[in-house]
């Protein structure tokens, strides 16, 4: 059972690829250049640093959220169009070769995308170890209390060290001659 903190792996994946998608529709009917494959970035990011707290599956939601932002993308486009909030611009006619190479292109850059993003995300999310918080090696030497001082003299009754000056013994309460 994951602590409460920690979001399941698919509600991770599912709001970045909403995230990813939402951002990557408006992008593309903006005109900005691969701007799929920036959602898939923005949206498997997102996946992994605010809503998964291991490293490891930061990478995974990432590449989740690039592999499965092509056909979510659509259907944000298909509910967009249905919706009639944007038309499409006359594209020219392309040949089938053009669009399965356009097609693959997309979906390459966006699996890309969402897998650097979901890797930067956990990078930031969990610093490498050395970075903020190095375990602490076994005190050195130097930072060690300094010993005591050399005794100068000993207990009459038990033997301890002294100082010099010390007229009853710390360890035994004797009393020490002058
Ligand atoms: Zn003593």
């Amino acid at each position: 059972m994951l602590p409460a903190t920690r979001t399941s792996f698919s509600v991770s994946a599912i709001v970045g690829l909403v995230i990813g998608g939402i951002i990557g529709v408006i992008l593309d009917i903006a005109g900005v250049p691969a701007g799929s494959a920036i959602g898939a970035f923005v949206g498997g990011l997102g996946a992994a640093l605010f809503l998964y707290a291991e490293r490891r599956r930061a990478l995974i939601v990432g590449f989740v959220v690039g592999l499965f932002s092509f056909p979510v993308e659509l259907l944000i486009y298909m509910g967009v169009f249905t919706l009639n909030l944007y038309t499409p611009p006359q594209v020219p006619e392309v040949t089938q070769d053009v669009l399965m190479i356009a097609l693959v292109v997309t979906l390459i850059m966006q699996i890309a995308g969402g897998t650097i993003g979901g890797l930067l995300g956990g990078i930031i999310r969990h610093p490498p170890p050395g970075v903020v918080e190095a375990p602490r090696p076994s005190a050195p030497m130097s930072m060690l209390p300094p010993p005591p001082p050399r005794p100068e003299k000993y207990c009459i009754q038990c033997g301890a060290g002294l100082a010099k000056e010390t007229a009853i013994c710390p360890a035994c309460g004797a009393k020490q001659p002058a």
